[in-house]
């Protein structure tokens, strides 16, 4: 009995704050991996492997073991920031990291936060957009602290509560209620609820989401959006695809960071002797272009005064 229960010390110890890690390799966690060859979701041992890029080049990476990229974002700028201090002033990343917890880091450290949130293709899309039942389309009268239902009641503030995210991170939720819902016609499509209607609202995140959408919609921040899958998912393609790189081939998180470190050295080198060739391409095939002109001027000279000297002959 004792020595299993020494077992499962020694378990938990390796664990930490994990909820499962891989016999072979102690630092990896099991996770959903996109390459599901069983087609059935089977957790395979890995790491959460993040990097950031700039026109195709590495700049950063790290690997994580929580398998959701919400929690991987502040580590990981924390990380970029100390190798690159006071560069970083603007991010562009995906839904995925767009959380009230990031965008509060983003906004503390002065970045510019070109990061998507869940719902904001959705939000954009008719069926939310002309639901006026939704709580994001419900009139908020930010002067009293009331909202107006879609029968015209105010549902005034009737508490607020605190939630906690996996990292730590604490959330303000402000509670609304409408003050009599029985008799409503509209209520079969308004709500479920026995009782009047009682809504959630989280005023920061809706704060730091409206800040989201205007920089994701302005000029800049199509620009950026455009951009972001021919930047880190075009580099992770060439990784994965044209240099057959899908597994790390090491055990240990310390082993798995310099099999990656040396790969991206080596991806970036062959980038940028690519680019060189391709410049040096680009003088060449500008140089043979202007030697091109050059000498079709000088057949079309000679040719025009030949021309010229025959005319001469004929007189
Ligand atoms: S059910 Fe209640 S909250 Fe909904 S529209 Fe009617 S009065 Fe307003």
């Amino acid at each position: 009995m004792v020595p299993k229960l020494d077992g499962y010390d020694k378990s938990l110890e390796i664990l930490e704050d994990r909820n499962s890690y891989s016999k072979t390799d102690h630092d990896a966690t099991f996770m959903r991996m996109k390459e599901d060859a069983m087609n059935n979701g089977q957790t395979k041992p890995g790491y959460n492997l993040q990097i950031s890029t700039s026109k195709q080049f590495v700049t950063h990476f790290d690997l994580y073991h929580n398998p959701t990229d919400t929690l991987t974002l502040i580590p990981f700028l924390e990380g970029y920031m100390k190798s690159f201090p006071n560069h970083l002033k603007e991010t562009t990343a995906d839904s995925g990291y767009g959380s009230e917890e990031n965008y509060t880091f983003l906004e503390n450290h002065d970045i510019t936060a070109f990061v998507k949130y869940n719902y904001f293709h959705k939000e954009q899309h008719k069926p939310l957009k002309n639901n006026a039942f939704a709580v994001q389309n419900l009139h908020y009268n930010a002067q009293d602290d009331y909202y107006v239902c879609p029968m015209g009641q105010h549902m005034t503030h009737i508490g607020s509560k605190t939630e906690q995210s996996d990292s730590g991170f604490t959330s303000y939720i402000d509670i609304y209620q409408a003050r009599n819902c029985s008799g409503c016609p509209l209520r079969a499509s308004c709500h479920k609820s026995k009782g009047n209607r009682t809504i959630s609202v989280n005023h920061n995140l809706n704060r730091l989401k409206k800040k989201a959408f205007d920089l994701l919609t302005s000029e800049e921040g199509q620009r950026r959006r455009s951009r972001r899958p021919i930047e880190p998912e075009a580099v992770f393609g060439q990784i994965k695809t044209c240099m057959g790189y899908k597994r790390f081939r090491h055990f240990g998180k310390k082993k798995c960071h310099m099999d990656f470190a040396i790969l991206a050295i080596a991806f970036n080198l062959l980038k940028l002797s690519r680019l060189k060739a391709t410049n040096v391409l680009d003088l060449l095939r500008k140089g043979v272009f202007v030697f091109i002109l050059c000498v079709s001027y000088r057949i079309l000279i000679s040719v025009k005064q030949k021309a010229k000297i025959l005319k001469k002959v004929v007189e």
